[in-house]
């Protein structure tokens, strides 16, 4: 089923994404906590599929091993870095054989591979003309990501949301935002999105600090803005255990303020976990209904 139809049936959306396991066991491992997560009734779960060592072949596999094994509604995601727009084709045909009729398209991390990939020749340049070309084959919802500080290499905010319509106007069904620690980002960006006309969905990125170094890095790489007193109460951590329970903390105390401020639908960046998103959701339990 299309994530818009399942989102607006079901009047609000969970979701959980996952990056492909390297090994075997690592997949067994990933479904038994997936396993774990069905119970919060997800709407979809995602898988990510990163440029080099054979990732995408990796995504192509674990994503029809969700399909097969899960029940659940398995969106790929595909960047314009890999695979290349000459092997664009079989890649969508795989997926349509499986039945996916959800994909997140993205343009991929220039710091991984060099910026100059997306020459617009090889490679599509940006994320909306992956959504173009997906758009011709009428059969995907295809989602986007979204910036609620901004996106790193977007001059200003008005340019940034200037970048977004283009991916709207050219095919773009919902939006998942980028992670963030300061709610009133994504509420401004909201604000932003309306004055533009933006009115698909847009499901709020959560991603829960269980490994602080981990975000940090992923921050600096990103441009997201990990707020002072969050960075000092998990630099005064010292057991991985309180990290995770701090962590578990915060990020139900940013759902909850998300849920009051009447927003409901949620994207949990798991990094392949189950237990910290099942604990978040079951802090939530009687404000998500
Ligand atoms: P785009 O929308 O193409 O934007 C990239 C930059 O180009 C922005 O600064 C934008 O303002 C600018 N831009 C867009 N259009 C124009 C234009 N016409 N003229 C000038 N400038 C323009 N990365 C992966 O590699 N694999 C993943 O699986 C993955 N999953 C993700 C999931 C989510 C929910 C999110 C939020 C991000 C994910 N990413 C993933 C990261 C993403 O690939 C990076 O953030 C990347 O740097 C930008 O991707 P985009 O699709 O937003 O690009």
């Amino acid at each position: 089923m299309k994530i818009r139809e399942i989102i607006k049936g079901q009047g609000k959306c969970l979701s959980f994404e996952f990056f492909p396991p390297k090994t075997p066991v690592g997949e067994e491992k990933l479904l038994k906590r997936i396993e774990n997560l069905k119970v919060f009734n997800p709407s979809f779960i995602s898988v990510t599929q990163h440029a080099g060592s054979d990732t995408l072949g990796k995504t192509k596999h674990i994503v029809r091993k969700l399909h097969d094994e899960t029940g659940l509604t398995v969106m790929p995601h595909i960047t314009c870095a890999d695979p290349r727009r000459s092997e664009l084709e079989p890649v969508i045909n795989y997926y349509q054989q499986l039945g996916t009729e959800n994909i997140l398209a993205l343009r991929g991390d220039p710091e991984e591979y060099g910026a100059e990939v997306f020459d617009g020749q090889e490679h599509f340049r940006f994320a909306s003309d992956l959504v173009r070309f997906l758009a011709t084959y009428q059969r995907f919802c295809v989602g986007v990501a979204v910036y609620p500080e901004g996106h790193l290499e977007s001059p200003n905010l008005g340019l940034d949301t200037a970048h977004t319509r283009q991916k709207i106007d050219q095919g773009a069904e919902f939006g998942i935002t980028q992670m963030f620690f300061e709610n009133f980002h994504f509420y401004q960006m909201m604000d932003r999105f309306e004055q533009s006309g933006i009115d698909i969905p847009i499901i709020a990125g959560i991603m829960p600090i269980i490994d602080f170094q981990k975000v940090e890095r992923f921050s600096e790489l990103s441009g997201v803005e990990i707020p002072v007193p969050i960075v000092t109460r998990f630099e005064e951590i010292e057991d991985p255990d309180d990290v995770i329970k701090a962590g578990i903390d915060l990020a139900t105390e940013q759902c909850l303020d998300l849920l009051e401020n009447g927003v409901r639908y949620f994207h949990f960046y798991t990094l392949n976990r189950d237990e910290p998103a099942a604990m978040i959701l079951n802090n939530l339990s009687s404000a998500l209904g």
